[in-house]
């Protein structure tokens, strides 16, 4: 098995302050996101003072310059707090930034990404259509060359960031008799004409981060802002969401590891039949479970970015890692609730908010059961 990189000191004192950031910034306020559905704006201002906007955007154009080692270490501490915060953060320093980061030309990069790493400009990543989710060839939003012009007609639906994102990243066909290799990527600006969003949705979890459709009416675009060549939106999608699988897993092993340690903790404090929690063994073997399944995941997150790191394809060790990781955060959050038994149920505790966080994982940025078609698809694969 490769194995992972080593975290550099840099990345770790980053870690450190993040972690010092989620204490006294993002818990305080986690409650009241939750609640209202919306991250304050004091709370917005203080990220961006922070940083966070740019973890993953070069140096050169303000950010960190963070490669897949130090994302997913980030991942990894942001899966200690509130799930919708960590997502817009995750979401605009993963998929919705690494299109113009890979692809985009000097201008591109120029104008767009030193708004983003300051989050003057956050960004969404728009692939899912309504009859095109899990299945994202079957995509029917066009873009028409017109001079230099491109004309935008079709929707995207559940998209991350969208309500307060100014920067997208949109996949729409270019030529249609080409199949995948005829979708092409673009920038597209917030408020430009023929480009509205729709109203954000009501979701089981991850509040405090949009999730929004988006529509495309005879919408002109620039043809300047073409990411890479025509006909390559596709084979990026892909790579950016090989990518974002692995970062998914590193959040669910933070995710896990709050748990586990919130658990324990309870084990230690409550007494039922005349001893604690934690000294009854049926409960002790559950929370060993938890322990397990958050380390084997762990493992597949560090091979599969070990592989990526070393230049591999990685779709085989991305996809193991996130249906693992995402089914084991499923039990880990199911057995925490148990073992909290009625305190698990209640709101105020905050497990229950994570037992629905944690059910979108399994959905996003490909479902359960679409990596393992793509890992069953590699194994059967005639040579
Ligand atoms: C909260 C949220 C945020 C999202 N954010 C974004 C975003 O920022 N950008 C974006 O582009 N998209 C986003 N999505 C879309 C997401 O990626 C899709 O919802 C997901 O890919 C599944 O597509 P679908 O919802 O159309 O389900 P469907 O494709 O209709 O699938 C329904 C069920 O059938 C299963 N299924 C489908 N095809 C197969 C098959 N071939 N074999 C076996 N089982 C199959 C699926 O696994 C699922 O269980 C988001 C979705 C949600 C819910």
């Amino acid at each position: 098995m490769t194995m992972a990189h080593e975290i550099t000191p840099e990345v770790k004192m980053l870690c450190d302050e993040v972690e010092r950031f989620i204490r006294e910034q993002v818990e305080p306020r986690s409650r009241a996101i939750e609640e209202n559905d919306a991250i304050p704006s004091d709370l917005m201002q203080l990220t961006r003072e922070m940083g966070l906007f740019g973890l993953t955007i070069p140096e050169e154009y303000g950010g960190s310059g963070l490669n897949l080692v130090g994302k997913c270490a980030i991942e990894e501490v942001m899966g200690h707090t509130n799930y919708g915060f960590a997502t817009l953060i995750g979401n605009h320093t993963g998929i919705s930034t690494t299109g113009i980061t890979s692809l985009g030309n000097a201008v591109q990069k120029k104008k767009y990404l030193p708004k983003m790493a300051s989050g003057e400009w956050i960004g969404g990543f728009a692939l899912t259509e309504p009859q095109a989710g899990s299945d994202p060839a079957a995509m029917l939003t066009t873009a028409v060359r017109k001079g230099d012009r491109y004309i935008l007609n079709g929707e995207k639906i559940y998209i991350t960031n969208a309500s307060v994102a100014q920067v997208f990243t949109v996949m729409a066909i270019t030529d249609k008799s080409k199949g995948v290799k005829g979708i092409s990527a673009f920038i597209v600006d917030r408020g430009i004409p023929g480009f509205s969003i729709g109203k954000n949705e009501l979701k089981m979890g991850m509040h405090g981060c949009s999730t929004a459709p988006l529509a495309f009416t005879d919408c002109e675009i620039p043809a300047e802002n073409l990411l890479g060549a025509e006909g390559m939106g596709y084979v990026q999608a892909l790579k950016t969401l090989t990518a974002g699988r692995v970062t998914v897993s590193a959040r669910c092993c933070g995710m896990m590891d709050k748990l586990i340690s919130r658990t324990a903790e309870y084990m230690k404090t409550r007494t039922q039949g005349g001893k604690r929690l934690a000294d009854h063994q049926g409960l002790q073997w559950m929370l060993a479970d938890m322990a397990i399944a958050r380390d084997a995941a762990r493992g597949l997150t560090q091979r599969a970015i070990a592989t990526l790191m070393a230049g591999g394809r990685g779709t085989m060790e991305a996809s193991t890692a996130k249906v693992y990781s995402t089914e084991a955060l499923g039990r880990v959050v199911d057995a925490a609730v148990q073992i909290h038994g009625g305190m698990g149920y209640m709101r105020e505790v905050g497990i229950e908010t994570t037992f629905r966080d944690a059910r979108i994982v399994r959905i996003y940025e490909g479902s359960s059961e679409i990596q393992r078609n793509i890992i069953a698809g590699l194994l059967l694969k005639d040579d």
